[in-house]
């Protein structure tokens, strides 16, 4: 830091230079993030509460009523009214709640968690923090979880189970009913990380149930700044009801309420305005419409990588694509060097693509074109 300070028309200058180095969703060369561009109300709304701190609710009224409507919002699409909970940091902080609040409620003295072998790396962090011991449950050739395998895994010191309703790699959606009658058949914490689905499944048709309507189910993670098109940070978690919230409680004697239940202390209020707006002004239709968008893209993108002669890891559930080729390594890296963000899974061999609501057709088929071009070029 100098000594002196700048003008702020010099500062925002430089800025305005640096963020110019960064990727932009809407170029259409991001095709790895399952972030996306916020909705236009949603960075209005960030805007206007920028200042606002959920973290001492007290002070700010009117954003706290934001949020209980943004979780009413949700805990209605998630099929339970009486759920309570939270809008956080991301999904990391939201499974990090849910498995505190099953560790505490449990009480058992060697910890255990049933983890898929598809669950997000998030769950590694959680589970070294707060000491409990990951039992790693197989999939099927679905490379969705085997329950027979997850039901293995159990022991007396098992807290909670874990279900995965759009895995990270795959979009592949875990069998939760199942999951929902071994975790009620053994009185577990079955917790759904749905950060990707929770807003992708309740507007498709013919979507398996992975929600509060299965009784097994105790907590689900629903991220608003993946398809909920909200500004970063935003992810939520929901209970499936205020019994929970005993074990996850902190007091917090300065401040303006008594108690707070999340990980982050100074928690962003703008998260939760900005989600609300997206809610209030696409309601379920337009939710319906960006999600049937994505899921057509996903399709034609599946349908000409096939006749491309490309295989897929997995035909795709929600909006992700994996595929592969004789040296899928090398190809995520010559389309990473023509500008394409694609992620190259190792231990699939694959190419994966995430086709968020920042994609147009117009982005897939120059995609597509140039990876025939790559493709031609390579097989001479
Ligand atoms: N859970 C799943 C299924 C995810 O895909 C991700 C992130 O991609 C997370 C949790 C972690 O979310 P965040 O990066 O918002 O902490």
């Amino acid at each position: 830091m100098q000594l002196k300070g700048r003008s702020r028309k010099a500062v925002l200058a430089d800025l305005k230079k640096i963020r110019a180095k960064d990727s932009q969703y809407m170029d259409g060369r991001i095709l790895c993030s399952m972030c996306t561009e916020p909705h236009p109300a949603a960075k209005a709304a960030h805007k206007l509460f920028l200042s606002a701190n959920l973290g001492d609710a007290g002070l700010f009224p009117g954003t706290s009523q934001l949020e209980k409507e943004v979780i009413g919002n949700l805990a209605t699409l998630l099929s339970n009214e009486k759920a309570v909970g939270f809008i956080v940091s991301g999904g990391t902080e939201a499974n990090l709640l849910a498995l505190l609040a099953a560790r505490n409620r449990a009480g058992v003295s060697n910890p255990e968690v049933v983890l898929p072998q598809s669950a997000h790396f998030s769950f590694n962090k959680i589970c070294s923090l707060l000491r409990i011991k990951p039992v790693q449950a197989s999939l099927d050739s679905s490379f969705r979880v085997d329950p027979a395998a997850a039901k293995n895994c159990i022991s007396k010191n098992t807290i909670a189970i874990i279900g995965t309703a759009g895995t990270t790699e795959l979009g592949a959606v875990d069998p939760i009913g199942k999951l929902s009658e071994i975790a009620v058949a053994h009185g577990i914490h079955l917790h759904v990380d749905a950060a990707l689905g929770g807003l992708m499944l309740p507007f498709m048709e013919n979507a398996p149930i992975c929600d509060f309507r299965l009784e097994g189910v105790a907590s689900i993670t629903v991220d608003p700044h993946k398809m909920g098109l909200a500004t970063v940070p935003a992810g939520g978690i929901l209970f499936r009801d205020s019994t929970y919230l005993e074990y996850i409680k902190t007091e917090t004697p300065y401040l303006t309420e008594n108690a707070q239940y999340t990980f982050v202390g100074t928690r962003s209020g703008a998260s939760a305005a900005a989600t609300w707006a997206v809610f209030e002004t696409l309601g379920r239709e337009g939710f319906t419409k960006t999600v049937n968008r994505v899921l057509k893209l996903t399709q034609f993108l599946s349908v000409r990588l096939k006749a491309l002669g490309f295989e897929l890891v997995t035909e795709p559930t929600l909006n992700i694509i994996a595929f592969r080729c004789s040296n899928s390594k090398l190809l995520a890296r010559a389309l990473q060097q023509r500008g394409w963000f694609v992620s190259y899974v190792p231990h699939l061999d694959c190419v994966r693509i995430v086709v968020m609501p920042h994609l147009k057709k117009l982005h897939i088929t120059t995609f597509l074109q140039e990876l025939t071009a790559h493709t031609k070029t390579h097989q001479k």
